[in-house]
């Protein structure tokens, strides 16, 4: 079986090349205009993949072989919930899979409820032009966090580290596509809510509306919001103002502005 360090590379190649589709689309069919130059543009996604490269290397450095020994752990001792149901092959694993999903949901929401992990998130949401890279712009401390939590949380429900793996690569192009510039014919996109997060739902999440801010949390199943009572549409989704107020200074966009988001009032 290939290493830690490979699929870590395997995956990172996956993301880049499913980012590059989904930016030349955002060239081609962009849902609304957005920049006011190319090198505007440019600028925006610089930053946030230079953010996003740098969360990737940190995560594969110090959390993606404490995740697998864990995983092995947990396994070895029969630990979580997948190992509990093993006379019944794929549906323990599917279980931990949805808590998992579950998880990122609730772990979101908690984001914007407790005031200090909102001043590391609100890093997320200052972007006012949300593009295929914002699914890049998490500020470190939250991915330190998330890391971290993450560690009990394989160990209880007994996901593999390639599992775990598998979930990340869907979750991440789910991310990638639902904060990218582009828009589904709306009988589509409600076809595709059914069971994902789409544009159309993750938009309403990054408006600079509180009440719509506080609404679809859900990161991969759009069941979520549903179930836990978040979720919310708009009819006019290209008329979404992105971003948060007082973030919008040059001074807060740049990349050291950003860093300390968390820091200033
Ligand atoms: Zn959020
Ligand atoms: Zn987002």
């Amino acid at each position: 079986m290939p290493g830690v360090a490979e699929l870590m590379r395997w995956r990172g190649l996956a993301s880049v090349l499913w980012l590059a589709a989904l930016l030349a689309f955002e060239s081609a069919r962009p849902a609304k205009p957005l920049f006011a130059s190319v090198r505007v543009r440019f600028a925006h996604g610089f930053r946030n993949i230079a953010l996003g490269s740098s969360n990737a290397i940190l995560t594969a450095l110090l959390f993606a072989t404490a995740w697998k020994a864990t995983a092995d752990w947990s396994s070895i001792n029969a630990f979580g919930l997948a190992h509990r149901v093993e006379n019944m092959p794929g549906v323990g694993t599917a279980a931990a899979l949805l808590l998992f999903d579950a998880w990122t949901y609730g772990w979101h929401r908690l984001n914007h409820r407790i005031p200090l992990l909102w001043r590391f998130h609100r890093m997320h949401h200052s972007d006012s032009e949300m593009d295929a890279t914002t699914a890049n712009r998490f500020h470190p401390g939250e991915i330190v966090l998330s890391s971290l939590l993450r560690l009990p949380l394989i160990a209880l429900l007994g996901l593999e580290f390639l599992e775990l793996l598998a979930y990340e690569t869907v979750l991440l192009a789910v991310v990638q596509w639902h904060h990218s510039n582009l828009m589904l014919p709306p009988s589509i996109d409600r076809l595709f809510r059914v069971l994902v997060v789409t544009p159309a739902m993750h938009k309403v999440h990054h408006s600079r509306m509180a009440i719509e801010t506080n609404s679809d949390y859900s990161a991969l199943l759009s069941v979520w919001d549903r179930l836990f009572r978040s979720f919310r549409l708009r009819d006019d989704p290209r008329a979404i103002r992105f971003g948060l107020e007082g973030f919008d200074a040059p001074s807060r966009q740049s990349l050291a502005g950003l860093l300390i988001t968390p820091f200033k009032d």
